[in-house]
C-alpha cells in the first residue's frame, strides 16, 4: 500500500471510533525520568509472597492442566472467598453473595455496564480513585462529584441526588488518595435513602479499624468491592471481587466475561485465602510503620496531612514538589497531584524504604 494510503486508512480507524473512545486518554500512573529503586506511587505491598505459599503453589502448578481451560466462573475460588468471609464476619456468606474480578477494577466497570444507559449519571466523591470516571465515560455515562470537605454530609448529598438523579454511586473508603474514612453511619443513611445501588470501594479497608461489610445484609442495594492488590500482596495476578445482595450479584453475573479469571489466579487466590495469618501480621506492620512515616513527616509546618487509614500518606502544601523532587534524586518514586495546592501520595514501604523516605526529609528540611 502507498504511504500515502496508509496513512488515510489510520486516519479512517480514528474517524470510526466512538465518540467516548476518542474523547479520553488511556491510563499512565505517574511517569518518571529516572531509574526507580524504591517505588512507592501504586500503594502496593513491599512484602514478596511467603515462601511456603510459594512453595505450595509451585506443587500445584506442577500438578495442573495448563493447557485446559479454568472454571468458567471461578468456582472453587468463589467457595474458598465465601468461606473466608464466614470465617471474617463471623456470619454465613454464601457463594451467592460474591463475585471475582480480574482485579476490582474489572467489578468496577461490571457494575457500571450493568446499570449505566448513555446519558446516565454517576455520582462519586472527589478527589478520589480516577478509574469511577474512567469507566462512566468509557460508556456514555455522565460523571459528577461531590468535594470530599467538611461539608460533605447527608444533606448534601441528598440535595445532590435529588437535583441529579444518579444511576449508582461510588464511594471511596479509605479513600485513594487521600486516606480518609467516610463515616459509616453516613453511608448506611445514604444506603437507606437512595434506590440504586451504593458501592463502596475498601481497596484499602484491610488497614482501617471500620468496614462496610458487616452492614451488606442489611443494605440490599449496598455493595462493598475488595481487592488483593493491596494489603494481600498480590497486584500481580489481578484479583480482587465483590461482596453483596444475591440479586445484584446474579445480575453482575451476566455482564462478566466467562473465564475472566486465570487458573493460576485461581490457585493463589484459593492458597492466599486459606493461610492469611501471615497477611494479617504484616498489615500490622504496615500500620505502625505508618504511624511512624506520619509521625515524622507531620513536623513540617506548611504542610497538611491528612491523617490515613490507609498504606499511603497524603500531603498537601506548597513545598511538596521540592520534596519530591528530592526523593526522585535518591530514585524514590511516589505519585504526585498538580492540584491547587499541590500534593504527594507515598506509599508505606517496607523498613528500609521508609527510612529511605525520612533521609530525604531530613535533607528536604535542610534546605525549606
Ligand atoms: C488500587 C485500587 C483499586 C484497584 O484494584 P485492582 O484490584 O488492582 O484492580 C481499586 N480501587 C482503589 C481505590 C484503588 O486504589
Amino acid at each position: 500500500m502507498s504511504s500515502n494510503n496508509l496513512n488515510k486508512k489510520e486516519q479512517n480507524l480514528k474517524e470510526l471510533l466512538r465518540p467516548e473512545v476518542k474523547a479520553i486518554s488511556p491510563y499512565y500512573g505517574e511517569e518518571e525520568n529516572f531509574e526507580v529503586e524504591i517505588n512507592l506511587s501504586g500503594n502496593e505491598s513491599p512484602f514478596d509472597l511467603p515462601q511456603e505459599i510459594k512453595t505450595r503453589f509451585k506443587k500445584k502448578f506442577d500438578q495442573y492442566d495448563i493447557n485446559r481451560y479454568p472454571e468458567i466462573y471461578s468456582e472453587c475460588l468463589h467457595q474458598t472467598l465465601a468461606d473466608y468471609l464466614s470465617r471474617e464476619l463471623d456470619k454465613d456468606v454464601s457463594t451467592k453473595e460474591v463475585i471475582a474480578g480480574n482485579g476490582s477494577d474489572e467489578i468496577l466497570d461490571m457494575l457500571i455496564r450493568t446499570f449505566v444507559e448513555p446519558g446516565d449519571l454517576v455520582l462519586s466523591q472527589a478527589p478520589t480513585f480516577s478509574m469511577y470516571k474512567y469507566f462512566t465515560k468509557l460508556n456514555g455515562g455522565q460523571y459528577e462529584e461531590i468535594s470530599l470537605d467538611e461539608e460533605f454530609n447527608f444533606k448534601k448529598l441528598k440535595a445532590k441526588i435529588d437535583k441529579l438523579k444518579p444511576k449508582l454511586i461510588f464511594l471511596c473508603s479509605p479513600n485513594n488518595p487521600t486516606g480518609e474514612i467516610i463515616e459509616r453511619e453516613l453511608i448506611l443513611k445514604l444506603a437507606d435513602y437512595f434506590a440504586g445501588p451504593v458501592i463502596v470501594d475498601e481497596a484499602y479497608a484491610d488497614f482501617s479499624e471500620i468496614d462496610l461489610m458487616p452492614d451488606i445484609k442489611d443494605y440490599p442495594n449496598l455493595a462493598v468491592t475488595r481487592t488483593f492488590s493491596k494489603a494481600f500482596g498480590l497486584a500481580g495476578i489481578r484479583f480482587g471481587y465483590l461482596y453483596g445482595n444475591q440479586v445484584l450479584v446474579e445480575e453482575l453475573k451476566k455482564v462478566l466475561k466467562p473465564y475472566n479469571l486465570n487458573s493460576l489466579t485461581d490457585l493463589l487466590a484459593c492458597l492466599i485465602l486459606d493461610n492469611d495469618d501471615i497477611i494479617k501480621e504484616r498489615i500490622e506492620f504496615i500500620k505502625k510503620e505508618r504511624q511512624k512515616l506520619y509521625q515524622n513527616l507531620n513536623q513540617y509546618q506548611n504542610w497538611q496531612l491528612y491523617p490515613s487509614m490507609a498504606n499511603f500518606i497524603y500531603i498537601e502544601g506548597e513545598k511538596t514538589f521540592e520534596f519530591k523532587k528530592i526523593l526522585n534524586q535518591r530514585k524514590i518514586k511516589i505519585r504526585s497531584y498538580d492540584t491547587e495546592p499541590a500534593a504527594i501520595r507515598i506509599t508505606v514501604g517496607s523498613q528500609e524504604e521508609n527510612e529511605a523516605v525520612l533521609e530525604a526529609f531530613a535533607e528536604f528540611k535542610e534546605q525549606n
